[in-house]
């Protein structure tokens, strides 16, 4: 996909577009933001660019000779990407490994294959170990003549200093809502009421957006408010809240886990937000304003900030400390269905 075709980031694409125009192209680039705003997206399309041998007037890529195609495809001798490895459960490897830099940097100690020119695209860029990215950093300082590096990340507080100093950095900023919608109702089967609804839980990202939908969110909001009382004007009860809690501990709901967490929050968080005075119709789960409202009412701000921390805490526990989840979530719905509990019975 050419440059100019990249709807999401008119701003990062233009500072890129005039660079390649101007032939005053930096050899390292650091494209940040959040996940799923387009910046790979982008990092592919700067590389067709750069090997596309009919580029267009404005310098960027044709999209139809064959080595646009290849790009496209990340099948081009000239581009070399470095990204987590793939693991056997599909998931992928925690690091990029420094044998991957390594033999990066063998290839590169030879011509390039077809043109002048060659592209490194690092993906995931913050997966680098100290080591790893020590051990690119020479690379990255005299890359050779013809070389350019595209590194994308979505934290680059995690990167070494010294790596992001020897790059040419291209912020990328969160999607409007909008825009998410639009692209949902145009390219989904959803109707614009859940597109909008969606787009507003999605937090900027079309990439989310998307993971959102194969979750099935909209539904699994419902069951969640549903079984822990936050739709309902009930509090459910104790023995319902520890059967939910090992429903989702069940191996086959693990991935559904970070969408609960999701929820949870946006929940929380339109409580304040309706506490700081927002608009109810501007709510991220604005279908649910009038229980919102209600929360709102009968919860203090300070117990829903200990209610999000104990969210917080919940998560770090599960994924980063991993640990037992059932156990962890079982006092995490005690603790936010006792509240719920408290503020629906006795005030
Ligand atoms: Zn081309």
């Amino acid at each position: 996909m050419p440059l100019k075709a990249i709807q999401e980031q008119p701003h990062a694409c233009e500072f890129i577009r005039r660079a390649l125009l101007s032939d005053r192209l930096h050899h390292a680039y650091l494209f940040t933001g959040p996940g799923g705003v387009g910046k790979t997206l982008s990092a592919k399309a700067l590389a067709q660019a750069l090997l596309c041998t009919q580029p267009t007037e404005t310098a960027d890529a044709c999209d139809q000779c064959n080595a646009c195609v290849r790009v496209a495809s990340l099948q081009h001798a000239d581009l070399h990407v470095i990204e987590r490895n793939q693991k056997k459960d599909g998931g992928r490897e925690r690091n990029i490994k420094i044998a991957q830099v390594r033999e990066l940097q063998r290839s590169l100690t030879f011509k390039a294959f077809e043109g002048d020119r060659r592209v490194v695209l690092l993906l995931d860029a913050e997966c680098m170990t100290p080591p790893t990215a020590n051990a690119l950093l020479k690379t990255l300082e005299e890359p050779g003549k013809g070389t350019y590096f595209i590194l994308v990340s979505d934290a680059p507080h995690r990167l070494l200093p010294t790596i992001i100093s020897r790059c040419q950095r291209v912020r990328f900023s969160p999607l409007s809502p909008d825009f998410i919608a639009d692209r949902l109702v145009s390219t989904t089967d959803l109707s614009s009421e859940d597109a909008t609804c969606l787009s507003r839980l999605a937090e900027g990202s079309l990439g989310r957006a998307m993971d959102l939908i194969e979750d099935e969110v909209l539904d699994a909001r419902s069951e969640l408010l549903e079984r822990l009382g936050g739709a309902g004007t009930e509090a459910p009860n104790l023995s319902d809240t520890m059967s939910f809690a090992s429903d989702l501990a069940r191996p086959d709901r693990r991935d559904f886990l970070p969408t609960v967490f999701h929820l949870l929050r946006s929940w929380h968080r339109d409580i304040l937000a309706l506490q700081g005075g927002m608009e109810p119709s501007e709510l991220v789960n604005s279908e649910y304003k009038e229980q919102l409202s209600k929360r709102a009412s009968t919860l203090s701000q300070s117990e829903v900030f200990d209610r999000l921390e104990r969210l917080n805490q919940a998560e770090t526990a599960i994924f980063e400390r991993m640990g037992n989840v059932r156990l962890v979530l079982e006092a995490l719905f005690v603790r936010i269905t006792d509240q719920l509990a408290q503020s629906g019975g006795h005030r």
